[in-house]
């Protein structure tokens, strides 16, 4: 990937292995400038940095026990709902022709 500044990034990642959270980013060379963070509790995705809200990396910051379960509660089974929906569905359009 690419900085805005032009330099090259490299990866990076911070794990909080109390709460078993890792931080995934983008880290440039030559600014070092953080962006594109990706927080994963127990190996699972929950969050990812929006383009001028660091909402990944706030939430590794502020990371407790409680909150850790919460979010992944939340993400799931909202995971879990949109794995739902994508299972084929019969084309209920049809049976109107
Ligand atoms: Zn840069």
């Amino acid at each position: 990937m690419q900085c805005s500044c032009g330099g090259a990034t490299d990866r990076g990642k911070v794990r909080n292995g109390r709460l078993k959270a890792d931080l995934e980013y983008q880290v440039c060379q030559a600014c070092g400038r953080v962006s594109d963070a990706a927080l994963y509790i127990q190996g699972r995705w929950v969050s990812s940095d929006l383009p001028g809200d660091a909402i990944a990396r706030r939430w590794f910051n502020e990371l407790t026990e409680e909150s850790a379960d919460q979010l992944l509660t939340v993400v799931t089974s909202l995971q879990d709902v949109f794995e739902e929906d994508d299972s084929p569905r019969e084309p209920e359009q049809a049976e109107l022709f």
